[in-house]
């Protein structure tokens, strides 16, 4: 049991006020905020970190997967994204690199100066006023102290569900078994790599690589590679596995454990020399507790040491490799989801379902990372085939003024794992943020009035 201590009760200022608040800057924040401030809706975003982009950006996941039937906001990111480096990187669809640091750039652009968002950084969600059904009122924590922030509607978009928890609303985590859902990676960007010398050895000694995930050979690799092109360098097991073997004293027990875990996967990224590297993976894990979330970190940055000094020791052109970063968010695959009125489940993915109320379509498969040890657990839908998300899964079921959008949305564990991905994301908050302006623009006072022709109308590029 705890122990408890008494506050006074507090007077909070409530020193702003909008038509729509969202929490969280991600993928899923930059979509709801971009259509709400297109459609004319006061909107303010508050973000704990000092950048746009959630895993995108801070997370380091530079890869954006989106799906066939998507042309909306996250395509318009990945247009703009070419157009300043000169590159055609979307020809890449669905599985597009970028580089995190000018997507910072670019949604600051898009979100602020374009979209007219006031967007407040360094500012943590630390409660929620609920009334009943209704959320008055944001809790915001920053430089400026503790500030509160009213709006007509809230648009959960923190990955955590943590909008919606604070306010009392029910959540899901785990593996809907009451086990750990799929298990996070911290992503590392590695420079100053020959990527050519390293093809140059595969192609001479095509047999040394090869790996049951091995899905170029290195010819098409170096086409891909010249050519603005997704390269998936993985996973290179029986190499890592006899360096191993005939370098026993060279690794712990547990750095052994860690590099057979996964082996080596990486990408290419759109600046020549760096690669990303998503090899690390922190086992059981739930994503909602704070000791939990701090030993994840630093096991994650003990994995990538261990990971790294492989590399740079035995791969051919990684000799002058240097750590460019390390995330400065875990990537968290999945952790407390808002129970929604409705929950998208894995049969909703395998019989590519569709409703009468859906906000967006998705063509992603399941992709569970095992919490307790090697293995992925997958599977891909047919060529042109795609599932409905329905607006039902964005409304928190306890609530009548707060949306979930992201991956905090009303999903199963395997169903979100087939659509957490972050065009998706994206197509999400921009249904949530266009059914938000909608409802202020009509003088409505709950999510479940929505003339949803009339939203799908405005959301086609993502239907
Ligand atoms: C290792 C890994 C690899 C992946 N690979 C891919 C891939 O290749 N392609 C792909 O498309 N997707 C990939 N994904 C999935 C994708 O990155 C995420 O599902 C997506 O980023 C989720 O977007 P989101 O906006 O819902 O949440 P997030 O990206 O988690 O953003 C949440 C935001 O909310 C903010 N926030 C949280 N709590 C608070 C608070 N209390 N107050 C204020 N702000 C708060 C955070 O700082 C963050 O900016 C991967 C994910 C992981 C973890």
């Amino acid at each position: 049991m705890f122990d408890y201590v008494a506050v006074k009760e507090q007077r909070i200022p409530v020193t702003a006020e909008a038509d729509i608040v969202i929490a969280g800057g991600g993928p899923a924040g930059i979509g709801a905020a971009i259509a709400a401030g297109r459609e004319g809706a006061r909107t303010i975003l508050i973000e704990r970190m000092f950048y746009l982009g959630g895993a995108l950006t801070g997370g380091l996941v530079s890869k954006i997967a989106i799906s066939h039937r998507n042309r909306g906001i996250a395509a318009e990111l990945l247009e703009r994204l070419d157009r300043y480096q000169g590159t055609s990187f979307i020809q890449n669809r669905p599985e597009v690199p970028v580089d995190p640091e000018l997507a910072k750039l670019i949604l600051d652009r898009m979100v602020i100066d374009e979209a007219g968002t006031e967007v407040r950084f360094g500012s943590v969600l630390s409660q929620a006023a609920a009334e009943g059904r209704e959320i008055k009122a944001l809790l915001v924590s920053s430089i400026n102290g503790l500030q509160g922030i009213r709006a007509k509607y809230f648009i959960d978009c923190t990955g955590d569900g943590q909008l919606n928890f604070l306010a009392g609303g029910a959540s899901m985590i785990g593996n809907d078994e009451g086990g750990p859902g799929s298990a996070p990676t911290l992503m590392f960007r590695i420079a100053g790599v020959d990527v050519d010398r390293f093809i140059d050895a595969q192609e001479k000694n095509e047999e040394e690589y090869r790996s049951a995930r091995t899905r170029h050979s290195p010819k098409e690799m170096r086409e891909l590679y010249q050519g603005d092109r997704y390269v998936f360098f993985a996973d290179y097991l029986p190499f890592l596995q006899r360096r191993l073997e005939e370098n026993p004293e060279m690794f712990s027990p547990w750095e052994q454990k860690i590099l057979r875990t996964r082996g080596l996967i990486f990408l290419n990224q759109p600046q020549r020399g760096v690669l990303l590297v998503n090899s690390t993976r922190i086992l059981g894990f739930r994503g909602g507790d704070v000791l939990e979330l701090s030993g994840a970190m630093a096991e994650g940055r003990r994995q990538i040491e261990t990971i790294f000094r492989f590399m740079k020791t035995f791969l051919p052109g990684f000799e002058h490799a240097i750590i460019m970063d390390t995330g400065n968010l875990l990537g968290i695959r999945e952790s407390r989801r808002a129970a929604g009125d409705q929950v998208l489940l894995e049969t909703d993915i395998s019989g590519a379902a569709r409703f009468d109320d859906a906000v967006a379509s998705n063509d992603g498969g399941i992709e569970l990372h095992s919490p307790t040890g090697p293995g992925l657990k997958g599977s891909r839908l047919g060529k042109g085939e795609y599932y409905h998300i329905p607006y039902r899964c964005l409304v928190a079921r306890d609530f009548d003024n707060l949306f979930i959008a992201g991956r905090c949305f009303s999903a199963g564990h395997a169903a979100l794992s087939a659509a957490r991905s972050i065009g998706n994301c994206i197509a999400l908050g921009q249904a949530a943020g266009s059914a938000g302006a909608q409802l202020v623009r009509d003088g409505k006072t709950n999510v479940r009035h929505i003339d949803i022709r009339a939203l799908q109308e405005k959301l086609a590029p993502v239907l």
